[in-house]
């Protein structure tokens, strides 16, 4: 059984909707859909609003995404009882966001809320379905997707709950929503934006899928940021660990945590595009051909810290003092560099910040730099490739750069700038690295 994944963009439309049930009419599979797209940030909007208790605000938003959808439902079904089904199904929705409208609202109803895109889409589909004679069963992402304490996977979990589901009921396609989860207290809440691509392959790994799809706007993953860079193009085949770094580092057209269960079980990732079913897209697997440069991405939002301490001169166990603290705040490190007297990293998680600063103080002089971005080159730079740094600095030689990393891993060289020289730098490396005048 193979799982197929559509985000957002491929059911902007009745028509896209339609067009998805073509594509998996025929398969057998588990079908993960997202929130029609724009939903899930109309919810976040409306929660925004309800944690400032703006509640007449967030009733005229609502009311206004309630209306999108009966409008929807008016160009999918032509029958008129799937139409009076799905009319019951948005009331029935809207009228649960409309309840956290009254009373507290917590991080608990935000979930609540936030889960009610996939919650819509998957019915509104299946409702489709059944009008076209496609005979499909609904698997409730509550009953089987759960996230342990530390907010990772319980994959043994979703694994067991799944085989359950898949018995109740007998399909050869099965729907279910994306993104959404269980908390270890049996909670609502969520794989985190762009996480129904994280459900695909956690359900892909669960069941051995022969294959994981994932369905989106464009032809597969491109060798820079279409959003930023014109002449990009598709590339067709990639590794499990390109990808992984190519996610990680801003391709978003993946969640980066989606490679990693679909990796330990060898199972095939092929990025499609909904509105050009034939193009070829892309190919995730074990291992590819040998090439220098494979592709550029650039992530937001970074901010670097420099520990400046006489006491690392010739010293031992410096590094760990400094980790420990990173550690202990649980705050990931993306890039670091080291001189004899210097250590820069990059985290991309300020809600510690203050106080990893104050630690940081006992260690040396600190200082920190925010707004800036690690543009990410990946491709293959073994120890025995020679030019690829100097191809890619010449590219850059317009760009102040903060801090490189090279020979990490084979596949990746990280270069941290200033955010507003991000679109300059990602021009000049397609131009410099992929001959894209
Ligand atoms: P979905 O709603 O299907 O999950 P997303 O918006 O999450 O779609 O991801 C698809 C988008 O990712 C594309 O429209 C594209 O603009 C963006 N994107 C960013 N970097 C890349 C890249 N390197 N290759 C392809 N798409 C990318
Ligand atoms: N609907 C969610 C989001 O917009 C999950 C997803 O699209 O993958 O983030
Ligand atoms: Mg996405």
């Amino acid at each position: 059984m193979k799982v197929i994944k559509f985000g957002g963009t491929s059911l902007a439309t009745p028509e896209r909707m339609k067009q998805v049930a073509e594509i998996v009419a025929k398969e057998n599979a588990i079908v993960v859909l997202s929130a029609i797209s724009g939903t899930t940030n109309t919810l976040t909007e409306i929660a925004q609003l309800l944690y400032k208790k703006e509640h007449t605000e967030a009733k005229v938003i609502i009311q206004d995404l309630k209306v999108q959808y009966l409008a929807y439902i008016k160009g999918l079904l032509a029958n008129k009882d799937q139409y009076a089904k799905a009319e019951e199904i948005i009331k029935h929705h809207f009228s649960h966001i409309n309840s956290f409208t009254e009373d507290l609202f917590t991080i608990h109803e935000e979930k609540t809320i936030l889960a009610q895109g996939e919650l819509l889409s998957t019915a509104l589909f299946q409702l489709y379905l059944e009008e076209v004679s496609i005979h499909s069963c609904l698997l409730p992402a509550l009953e089987f997707m759960r996230i342990d304490k530390d907010l990772e996977p319980d994959t043994y979990y979703i694994k067991h709950n799944l085989e359950r589901e898949l018995k109740f009921c007998k399909a050869y396609l099965y729907i279910t929503q994306g993104y959404i989860c269980r908390s270890v207290f049996g909670e609502i809440d969520n794989l985190k934006r762009g996480g129904s691509d994280y459900t695909a392959a956690l359900i892909g790994e669960a069941i051995q899928a022969s294959e994981i799809e994932i369905w989106t706007d464009i032809d597969g993953m491109h060798n820079n940021d279409p959003r930023i860079v014109d002449n990009t193009y598709s590339i067709e085949h990639l590794s499990y660990n390109e990808a992984a770094e190519l996610a990680y580092f801003g391709a978003k057209i993946l969640h980066p945590a989606s490679i990693y269960p679909a990796k330990l079980s060898g199972i095939p990732i092929f990025l499609k595009n909904t509105m050009q079913p034939e193009k070829k897209g892309t190919k995730i697997e074990q291992t590819v051909g040998e090439r220098e440069f494979t592709a550029v991405a650039a992530k937001d939002g970074i901010t670097a810290i420099k520990i400046i301490s006489g006491r690392m001169l010739l010293a031992y166990g410096f590094l760990r003092k400094i980790f420990d603290i990173f550690e202990r705040y649980k705050t990931p490190i993306d890039v670091i560099t080291t001189s004899e007297v210097a250590v820069s990293l990059t985290i991309d998680d300020n809600s510690n910040l203050e106080a990893i600063y104050e630690e940081l103080k006992s260690l040396g002089e600190v200082s920190i730099q925010k707004e800036l971005s690690i543009v990410c080159v990946v491709g293959n730079f073994s120890h025995e490739t020679k030019g690829a740094g100097g191809k890619i600095f010449d590219s850059l030689e317009h760009i102040p750069i903060r801090m490189v990393s090279y020979g990490g891993s084979q596949h990746n060289v990280s270069i941290v700038i200033e955010t507003k020289y991000k679109k300059e730098a990602l021009v000049a490396l397609n131009n410099g690295l992929f001959n894209q005048k």
